[in-house]
């Protein structure tokens, strides 16, 4: 099994108004050239729950820290001028909460963080720590 360490949220920077989910994600990220979708997981504005790269391969997500990690991305992000906003739906902060729980189960010292921890970018444009305070 694959040693983890670390739970990384991301964002997809994409607009409230685009209802995207795994699929245009991986689209995307072929398009760069990459295998498949980056992340393990995706969590679509409805809240519902998408699988991405399968768990057990290490993830494209975040540099330095793909080895032992698992990549969440929250799809939103952006504000409609393209600029980083917490924007995410109840439903997707519910659904984030239910994930994180049930992999901290599967693999207990993981830690949670933001993409901005590892990388100067806002990503994913919310507080994780404070969002997952005394979970962490
Ligand atoms: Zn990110």
């Amino acid at each position: 099994m694959r040693k983890i360490n670390k739970i990384i949220i991301h964002c997809s920077a994409t607009k409230p108004t685009q209802d995207i989910g795994a699929a245009e994600i991986d689209m995307w990220h072929k398009k760069q050239g990459w295998d498949e979708i980056g992340y393990h997981f995706v969590i679509r504005r409805n809240g519902e729950t998408e699988k991405g790269r399968d768990i057990e391969i290490a993830g494209a997500h975040c540099k330095g820290q793909n080895k032992n990690s698992i990549g969440i991305c929250l799809a939103g992000g952006i504000d409609e001028n393209g600029r980083a906003e917490n924007n995410f739906t109840d439903k997707q902060f519910q659904s984030l909460r239910n994930l994180a729980a049930k992999l901290k189960k599967e693999y207990p010292n993981a830690t949670l963080h933001g993409h901005n921890e590892f990388a100067n970018k806002a990503c994913p444009c919310f507080d994780v720590r404070e969002f997952f305070k005394g979970m962490v």
